[in-house]
């Protein structure tokens, strides 16, 4: 087991993982992952690519069902039927996503606010223009097919989309994987102002310097397995390092990498 000595702010954890394990035909991918995301922060999933970051997230959000162990996100488990809910007060962007690339950028932020608001014209009309203040897209890239968009640009789109129906848990899988440097900074200035509103944001990350960036709890995964869970500091002094990035290396050599 972890030790859970740190305290979470307020005392109350947004998503809880006791002993999860998930396998895909023979294939185990979680071991035992105990994980608590503290309400109201950026946490942090790390760890190289395979280590099974991706599982987690499907799993915590009920796309993949669990062998077995115990998960609680918003205080309800994703097979109960309170789950619904749970979904609505989501935000999630998954990896791979891309938008609509024959509509143009505004069509596909309409489409998903029409998708949100059940055919309500005011709520609508307030999706959108929280989704494009949060895309930072000019009028004119707005206009333009989604297809003819650089990386960062979709990004900021799907970010948006993900995000117009102010979701208080969001969850972004490898959100700047790829990016340029000017995206990359724009999404984690991005992340921490919804962190700075109150949101629970999890985010997976193969990169520890930008975990160090953006995080105010990290969690080392490695092999399936939370090998390291706490405040970022506390990682770095733990291990003795000056970055985040030499305490995971040194918290994975100290178990006999
Ligand atoms: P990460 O996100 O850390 O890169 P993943 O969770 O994507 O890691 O993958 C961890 C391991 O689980 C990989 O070996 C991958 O091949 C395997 N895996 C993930 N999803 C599936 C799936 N749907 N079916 C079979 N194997 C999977």
């Amino acid at each position: 087991m972890q030790d859970y000595s740190w305290s979470a702010p307020g005392g109350y954890v947004a998503i809880l993982l006791e002993e999860v394990w998930k396998s895909f035909k023979g294939n185990t991918v979680l071991r035992g992952v105990d994980l608590r995301v503290p309400r109201g922060s950026v946490y942090v999933l790390a760890g190289p690519n395979g280590s099974g970051k991706t599982t987690t997230i499907r799993t915590i959000l009920g796309l993949y069902r669990r062998d077995r162990g115990r998960i609680l996100v918003l205080g309800c488990d994703p097979e109960d039927s309170c789950w619904r809910e749970v979904v609505r007060r989501t935000g999630y962007l998954p990896e791979d996503a891309s938008p609509y690339e024959r509509l143009t950028g505004y069509e596909n932020i309409l489409f998903y606010a029409k998708l949100h608001a059940e055919g309500d014209p005011r709520r609508i009309k307030e999706l959108v223009e929280r989704a494009v203040d949060i895309s930072g897209l000019s009028r004119s890239e707005l206009h333009k097919r989604a297809g003819a968009y650089s990386k960062g640009m979709k990004r900021r789109l799907l970010l948006a989309t993900s995000l117009m129906h102010n979701p208080e848990l969001v969850v972004l899988d490898e959100p700047t994987s790829g990016l340029d440097v000017f995206s990359q900074h724009a999404i984690r200035r991005l992340i921490r102002s919804l962190a700075q509103e109150g949101r629970t944001i999890l985010v997976t990350t193969h990169n520890l310097l930008e975990a160090e960036l953006i995080a105010d709890y990290v969690g080392f995964i490695y092999k399936g397995t939370i090998v390291y869970e706490g405040p970022v500091h506390e990682a770095i002094k733990k291990f003795n390092a000056s970055n985040l990035e030499e305490a995971f290396i040194r918290c994975i050599d100290s178990m006999g990498r």
